[in-house]
């Protein structure tokens, strides 16, 4: 369009040749390409053609006069700026032509610098106004692009598969795409506008997003993942994010539910076989120890020419395997059982204190045995009782002195100490050993996850035990928390309600 379009051609239409040539002089000298006509008709023949920008007219022609011209010229709306000349110099014919729209007038006979200055305003104007299509264009254009992205994006949230909610700042929703309805089950009776507890039934999840819009989360990594346990048998996964603006501002929050039902079915079916395969392996296992005690017991008695102290030592070995395969298998069974959550066998209240002055008196022996020193630090006034099955808690704390016996070096110090704090008890158990490197804390209390270093490798394990101790807490309604340094010892904390 723009190159077409030539600012300079200019056309002149006049009758009086010496006229024509002397403004077609000038126009040239001012870097103008001319055209020319002697009468209206054929002024507009060219027009037609050429794509002539301005024009530059006698009023007073034989024929077609000017204003008529003017007149054909102004209907083709083609955006050519009219110069008239009035040979009568009469202020009325030019008022007349400005109102038809003419761009300007010239007075005959005129001097070339009128012409000049004249025909270059002319120029400047056309420039001027090409200068503003073109940004309109573009604007038009940007406005386009940005519409686009956005019904883009919009699409595209709306098609996702996970469900999707966005809030405000005040938790206010702003956004919900139709696969978050759909795993909740909601109506199209409530939209954006309402609050998120109206889409959102489960208290700690409204909680949670309500922080997270509030700024509570700016930093990524803290924000815990939440799961709901739907009436209709569905497991939803929740992950909330905070919303950042161009300086980290909080702005809202972004939650995205999905469906892992599917996911939990698989663990469940996990959990099942291999609560099985242990359940089968238990009895023949148990069977072949017994039958090994035997057989050693009656070696003990024989003489010494039937059993040769070689053959007592074989089979001690394989009744020491045996033997860890059964606690193994029992290990594996309580952790069955824990998931299942029928872990508690016979809740009654328990003073923490004692059973675990019980443990570490049992304990001890195998600490001097690596010359550690197991201390157990309790308060002087006595302290409230947990509701729990003994057993169990003897397992989590069992277990955690155990490791810490296990995985610290000879001659190193082990704590245990219990206090009350608030309506919990607090119960820490503290080592000086080899601690967990940070690349491996959260994985310690996965089944049968155990840290391999040139210290540990040699430590005997099944990696069961956090996981019972955490499964066994949870189940309680506590907390459990760890805190190490590679080479500097490792602490664990355990949280218990108390009993109300
Ligand atoms: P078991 O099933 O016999 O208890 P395990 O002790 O290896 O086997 P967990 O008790 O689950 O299994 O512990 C998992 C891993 O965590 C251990 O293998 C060890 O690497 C690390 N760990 C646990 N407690 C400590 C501790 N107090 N200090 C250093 N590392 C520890
Ligand atoms: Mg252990």
């Amino acid at each position: 369009m723009e190159n077409e379009f030539d600012a300079t051609q200019v056309l002149i239409i006049d009758d009086e040749q010496s006229l024509r040539d002397g403004a077609e002089r000038i126009l040239i000298r001012m870097g103008c390409t001319v055209l020319k006509a002697s009468r209206g008709d054929k002024g507009l023949d060219i027009i037609e053609k050429e794509p002539v920008a301005i024009v530059l007219l006698d009023m007073k022609m034989p024929g077609m006069d000017g204003m008529e011209v003017l007149g054909r010229i102004m209907e083709m709306g083609l955006g050519i700026l009219v110069i008239v000349i009035t040979g009568y110099a009469t202020v009325e014919t030019a008022i007349e032509a400005m109102k038809k729209g003419a761009y300007d007038f010239i007075p005959k006979p005129y001097e070339p610098d009128q012409l000049r200055i004249v025909v270059n305003r002319a120029r400047e104007k056309l420039q001027l106004s090409m200068e503003a299509e073109k940004l309109e264009a573009e604007r038009r254009r940007t406005l386009a692009d940005l519409h686009m992205e956005q019904s883009r994006v919009h699409t595209i949230v709306e098609s996702l598969p996970n469900g999707v909610i966005v809030t405000d700042t005040d938790g206010k929703v702003v956004l919900i795409n139709p696969a978050f309805r759909q795993h909740l089950g909601l109506s199209d009776a409530i939209g954006p506008g309402n609050r998120i507890e109206d889409f959102v039934t489960d208290k700690g999840l409204c909680t949670l997003v309500m922080d997270i819009s509030r700024g509570k989360h700016v930093d990524f990594d803290d924000i815990p993942s939440y799961e709901l346990d739907l009436p209709n048998g569905k497991f939803l996964l929740a992950r909330g994010r905070p919303v950042l603006g161009e300086r980290r501002q909080c702005l809202g929050a972004v939650l995205n539910i999905m469906d892992i039902s599917a996911m939990k079915a698989l663990d469940q079916l996990k959990s099942e076989f291999v609560a099985k395969v242990s359940h089968e392996l238990r009895s023949p296992l148990s069977t072949i120890h017994e039958q090994l005690s035997l057989v050693l017991s009656d070696m003990a008695e024989e003489s010494e020419e039937v059993a040769t102290e070689n053959d007592q030592y074989i089979l001690s070995r394989a009744k020491e395997k045996t033997n860890g395969l059964i606690s193994t298998i029992g290990d594996l069974l309580d952790l069955s059982r824990i998931e299942a959550g029928i872990a508690a066998k016979e809740v009654r209240p328990v003073q923490v204190g004692e059973l675990l002055k019980n443990i570490v008196d049992f304990l001890e022996v195998r600490a001097s045995a690596k010359g550690q020193t197991l201390v157990l630090e309790t308060p002087d006034k006595a302290l409230p009782e947990v509701m729990a099955d003994p057993m169990a808690l003897e397992s989590v704390f069992g277990n955690l002195i155990t490791n810490a016996i296990n995985y610290t070096q000879d001659g190193g110090e082990i704590r245990a100490s219990v206090n009350q704090s608030g309506s919990n008890l607090r119960i820490v158990i503290q080592d000086n050993g080899y601690g967990i490197e940070a690349k491996h804390m959260d994985k310690i209390f996965d089944r049968f996850y155990r840290v391999k270093t040139d210290k540990t490798r040699y430590i005997t394990g099944t990696g069961l035990g956090l996981p019972i101790v955490k499964g066994i807490v949870d189940s309680m309604g506590g907390f459990i928390d760890v805190e190490s340094e590679s080479g500097q010892g490792t602490t664990f904390i355990v949280i218990l309600p108390v009993k109300r």
